[in-house]
């Protein structure tokens, strides 16, 4: 399995931009690129629990982002949630619900200057993570 994602500072910055946007609730989405483990396109997806500290993505947009990369011969590389009052890794809950072990899940946590990205393998059946590079060129 890859252990690297890279993202361009103009995506960074889009993301982080939505996120914002969300709050104060979790916002959510997905990075979706070539087999390299390189975004080449976010789709950023409405969290339909509308909460600060929950998210679960809603499933139409999601239908429409996996026949959009369908399309494009990409990947889901990532999924990405923030955290708006932190922390930078995984709750127990992110573990339990994370239903796309092939793919790394991305947290963006809120300091004080902006958001900060890390990016994590999850093992589902352990319930336990890995840190991965997260890569910002
Ligand atoms: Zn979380």
């Amino acid at each position: 399995m890859l252990n690297s994602l890279t993202i361009t500072k103009s995506q960074y910055r889009r993301i982080s931009a939505f996120l914002t946007r969300c709050l104060p609730e979790e916002g959510c989405g997905l990075l979706a690129g070539s087999v390299d483990g390189v975004v080449h396109n976010i789709f950023t997806i409405t969290n339909k629990f509308h909460s600060p500290v929950r998210f679960r993505m809603d499933e139409m947009q999601l239908v429409r982002a996996f026949q959009e990369m369908d399309s494009k011969q990409q990947v889901l590389l990532g999924i990405f949630h923030s955290h708006p009052n932190g922390p930078d890794h995984p709750s127990i809950t992110d573990l339990t619900e994370f239903y796309y072990p092939d793919s790394f899940m991305v947290i963006f946590s809120r300091l004080k200057r902006g958001w900060e990205a890390s990016a994590y393998q999850v093992h589902p059946i352990t319930k336990s993570y890995n840190s991965i590079n997260f890569i910002r060129n």
